[in-house]
């Protein structure tokens, strides 16, 4: 009998969204016209080699405003900062740079919009997660977060007729509604957000990755451990019928065993991943044979985000004066 054909599924879409893409040129440019350093509040996106390769060029990271010296540059990353983070920058003298995914702005924009308008807002979303301390911090006083349906039971609203949901944007789309329906078993007049907020990139890369899992027997997804919308895409391939489904940062991580009696791997990245990391996945891959790869695409990605306008403003006066 002969053996069946090792094969590799490549997802399309894969890896950089609009907001991730325009976070990382939003410090490449700024390191370029100002000159490092280039403080950068938190990781710019969740992506270990994108923050180790930014460092190299001269951003230094670092976790609050506090730890950069006055006058100096700072970048607040993808994820959203609350407004207090704002004020401290610039109580501190320093000159920010507000590098939020424009979707995140969005949720951003929406909280307040309830919170004025007096709404208990239901933020789903992971505690402890940037973008929800980020979305919290525009209306604390509005704002009750729940981390997934289990949490429904202990939340309490002020007026069960004047609530709305809103969500982290890197969320699994079932999982989110599966929350939503215990929300509104609990709170039958719960509001709906005007528009999605889990963001299409994060929806897009689940999309394809439920399609080639139901195919394959492993789903490898390059993408760091403190990446929501790429540990999604490990929980969503299990979900859609991959037997296996592992997390790795770079193809060294790969081991052997995984790929025991395997014929058919699923390979995808989460938003916040070059590119280059999952061709050193596809070259792994084809050390043990597994050298046909087709790329499955369900949807094409067009969106694209201009620059922070703070930088915009800059690089034209740089260009006047040059
Ligand atoms: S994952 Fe979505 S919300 Fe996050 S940066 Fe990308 S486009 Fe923006």
């Amino acid at each position: 009998m002969s053996e069946r054909a090792k094969r590799v599924l490549l997802a399309k879409p894969r890896g950089y969204c609009a907001g991730v893409d325009r976070a990382v040129v939003t410090v490449e440019k700024a390191l370029e016209l100002y000159g490092p350093p280039v403080y950068v509040r938190k990781q710019i996106v969740h992506n270990k080699h994108v923050v180790s390769t930014l460092e190299s060029q001269g951003a230094i990271f670092v976790e609050e405003n506090d730890e950069v010296p006055p006058g100096s540059i700072v970048v607040f990353s993808a994820h959203g900062v609350a407004p207090q983070v704002h004020a401290e920058a610039e109580e501190r003298g320093l000159k920010a740079i507000d590098a939020t995914c424009p979707l995140v702005t969005k949720v951003h924009a929406e909280a307040r919009r309830f919170a004025s308008a007096d709404y208990d807002i239901l933020l789903i979303g992971h505690d402890g997660h940037e973008e929800v301390i980020g979305t919290t911090g525009e209306a604390p006083d509005h704002i009750k977060l729940v981390d997934g349906a289990a949490d429904v039971e202990r939340v309490e609203v002020r007026d069960p007729e004047k609530v709305v949901w809103l969500s982290q944007t890197t969320l699994s789309v079932d999982e989110t509604m599966d929350t939503v329906a215990a929300l509104k078993q609990k709170f039958p007049l719960l509001q709906a957000p005007p528009s999605d907020d889990i963001c299409y990139a994060t929806q897009n890369r689940q999309q394809v990755v439920k399609e080639i899992a139901a195919e394959c027997e492993l789903v490898l997804v390059v993408g760091s451990t403190n990446s929501s919308n790429s540990v999604r895409l490990v929980e969503v391939a299990l979900q859609a019928g991959a037997d296996a489904s592992y997390l790795v940062d770079y193809a060294t991580e790969i081991e052997d065993g995984w790929l025991d009696g395997v014929t058919s791997i699923g390979v995808t990245s989460g938003a916040s991943v070059p590119d280059e990391l999952v061709l050193g996945v596809l070259e792994r891959l084809a050390k043990d044979g597994f050298t046909e790869v087709t790329e499955i695409e369900s949807v094409k990605e067009k969106l694209t985000f201009s620059l922070p306008r703070e930088l915009v403003k800059d690089m034209r006066a740089a260009a006047a004066g040059a």
